[in-house]
């Protein structure tokens, strides 16, 4: 390699976020450090993702951005890891001659090998093998916190769930839990180095543990809770037919429990939750944000929403828009439903045109947007606690943070907050954050 810089690209969700990260470990560990420009780099990566087409054009369409680079220093690598690489395996190499090399969901700990290989060898090559289980248990990626206030935590990871239209468990394989003695070590550990909130991720929290026999999700976050250092808690993603009784109480018992679940629903139609194999109900969901509401009344949710799921008729429709009225979501992450070969949805008749999906996405985007508008303009006025993540780009003096409630939070104060919680008042409302001053006692 000409020189020992690279420059990484990171598709998609949390998971590949966690991805990324360890890659930039394991190539420092041989001596790469990483750059922000490509023209810069001799070693290129996109982490992809795999889950909706448009990831995956727009994945495609920034490898081929790199083509000119590569004719003009051939020396280049390039190279594709994610759950495309995961899904397309060997065929990338065939569809991309100035592709170099393509890596597996499961196999992000041979990067440094692989690299050295292609760069030693002049070789392409591919590495998109499942691994089994044990393997599996000692590769969970760990974190050190350093220069960090927040950090994610992986739990668990793959999916077992097989939603008709999701490609996840077949490109991140079968749900797999970390032991929870690992896991408490590395919040530790985590709070040592100073981070002082945690978001414990995996594809389905909820069903933490249960293959393996592990303590519960919920008794995990009781012990998370208890480790000192640690001020706040989150968790994602939740599968709501796994919400157990007991992680709703955690809302209520645990003070370090923020007061946000991100809980997706894809539908509000019983029809379409049905054909898209969620195994829950409209009402069981309505049931189960009730029970949230009576342990925590101040609780908020987020959602995930699927427009367009083959054969959605617009009644079907019409009983999301009822859903999100009721449920009050502070934010939703709305999808136009696009199909995943290998996935049963993607054999399922669909006769709605395009445009008619189209028009009630944008239906349902104007409806959120006054229901998230209400939900924030109301905080105005009140004083919030905020964990101060940084200094803003909003200029010299300012600073940002989250509420608990997961919302940024923007206002001046001095750079010694940094990493602490402090209360703000609120004093403006925008569609992306809020506005504040610090209040009295700061
Ligand atoms: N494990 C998480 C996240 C899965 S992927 C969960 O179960 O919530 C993130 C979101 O992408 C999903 O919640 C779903 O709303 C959306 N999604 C997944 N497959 C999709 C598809 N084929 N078309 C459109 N949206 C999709
Ligand atoms: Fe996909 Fe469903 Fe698993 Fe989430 S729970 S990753 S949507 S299969």
């Amino acid at each position: 390699m000409n020189n020992k810089a690279f420059y990484l690209e990171t598709f998609g969700c949390q998971m590949n976020v966690v991805d990324s990260e360890r890659i930039v470990d394991l190539l420092d560990g041989i001596g790469l450090h990483q750059v922000e420009e490509p023209d810069q780099a001799s070693l290129i990566l996109l982490n992809t993702c795999a889950v909706r087409d448009k990831a995956v054009r727009k994945a495609y369409g920034h490898l081929g951005r790199f083509k000119p680079l590569k004719d003009r220093n051939p020396a280049l690598i390039l190279g594709m890891g994610g759950c495309i690489a995961q899904q397309e395996g060997k065929q990338l190499l065939e569809e991309f001659s100035y592709l170099d090399l393509v890596f597996g969901t499961h196999n992000v700990h041979r990067l440094p090998e692989l690299v050295q290989q292609v760069a030693d060898n002049r070789v392409r090559c591919d590495e998109t093998e499942f691994l089994d289980r044990e393997t599996r248990l000692q590769l969970f990626p760990s974190r050190t916190g350093k220069d960090a206030f927040t950090s994610f935590v992986t739990v668990m990871q793959g999916c077992d769930n097989f939603c008709s239209y999701c490609v996840v468990p077949y490109v991140r394989g079968r749900e797999i839990s970390r032991s929870s003695g690992e896991i408490l070590d590395e919040v530790r550990e985590l709070a040592e180095h100073g981070v002082r909130e945690v978001t414990l991720i995996g594809q389905n929290v909820n069903s933490y543990g249960t293959k393996e026999k592990e303590i519960s999700f919920s008794a995990l976050l009781e012990q998370v809770n208890a480790i000192d250092g640690i001020d706040r808690i989150r968790f994602t993603t939740s599968h709501p037919k796994d919400l157990s009784d007991d992680l709703i109480d955690c809302f209520g018992r645990l003070d370090k429990l923020c007061k946000h679940l991100h809980l997706p629903v894809q539908s509000g139609s019983d029809n379409i939750l049905k054909a898209m194999n969620r195994g829950y109900s409209r009402e069981r969901y309505l049931s189960i944000v009730s029970r949230l509401h009576q342990a925590c009344p101040d609780i908020r949710l987020s959602s995930d929403i699927i427009v367009g799921f083959p054969g959605e008729t617009e009644d079907d429709f019409t009983e999301t828009l009822s859903l999100l009225e009721m449920v009050r979501y502070t934010e939703i992450y709305s999808f136009i439903y696009s199909p995943r070969s290998g996935t049963t949805a993607a054999d399922m008749k669909d006769e709605f045109t395009a445009e008619v999906k189209q028009e009630r996405f944008n239906r349902m985007l104007d409806l959120q947007h006054e229901i998230s508008r209400h939900t924030w303009e109301a905080d105005v006025g009140g004083v919030q606690e905020v964990l101060v993540e940084g200094e803003s780009k909003m200029g010299e003096g300012q600073l940002f943070g989250r509420s608990t409630w997961n919302r940024i939070v923007n206002f001046s104060g001095s750079p010694e907050l940094v990493g602490r919680l402090v209360s703000v008042k609120i004093t403006k409302s925008f569609r992306n954050s809020l506005l504040g001053e610090l209040s009295e006692g700061h």
